[in-house]
């Protein structure tokens, strides 16, 4: 018999790993303007200016150090998107089917992947403005901006 020609057998598996993951000086002060201020923050390249959302503490384009860190408003636009139908694991609370955006934020040159959330399906396209939106205990994780949101609806409350 020629190699490659034999049945393929496949054992099935889990394995459970729990780690701590330290995010370092660059995802820390990220994720504590997140949670103690409701502040999105950026890094942006001293040499050639491009702003980097999730925050990158070395450029990857002239790795000229150091970055300087920038606030953004937090608002900005979704350029990208997906629908998801299966429970995700990494999302306990999110239950199917829900929506993964990709968010430029208004003065970043890079995207945000984060969760898109109370859109009517029917106004859900690319290039809508969008506003994050916080939950009211933080912990420090990504996951305390909650979800972006179609900007108009904060227009919507405060009327
Ligand atoms: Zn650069």
């Amino acid at each position: 018999m020629a190699r490659g020609q034999e049945e393929a057998i496949v054992y099935k598996g889990r394995i459970r790993m729990p780690y701590n993951w330290a995010v370092g000086e660059t995802g820390s002060f990220f994720l504590n303007k997140i949670k103690d201020d409701c502040q999105i923050w950026a890094t942006k390249c001293t040499e050639c200016e491009k702003v980097f959302l999730p925050p990158r503490r070395n450029c990857p384009y002239c790795f000229f150090p150091p970055t300087n860190w920038i606030q953004l408003s937090g608002n900005g636009v979704l350029t990208n998107y997906t629908k998801v139908h299966y429970h995700e694991p990494a999302l306990h609370s999110q239950d199917p089917p829900f929506i993964y955006g990709m968010f430029r934020l208004d003065g970043a040159d890079t995207s945000l992947v984060h969760l898109l959330g109370e859109i009517d399906e029917t106004d859900l396209q690319e290039g809508i403005r969008v506003e994050p939106v916080f939950n009211e205990e933080r912990t420090g994780h990504i996951k305390d901006i909650k979800y972006f949101r179609p900007e108009s609806l904060s227009h919507k409350e405060g009327s």
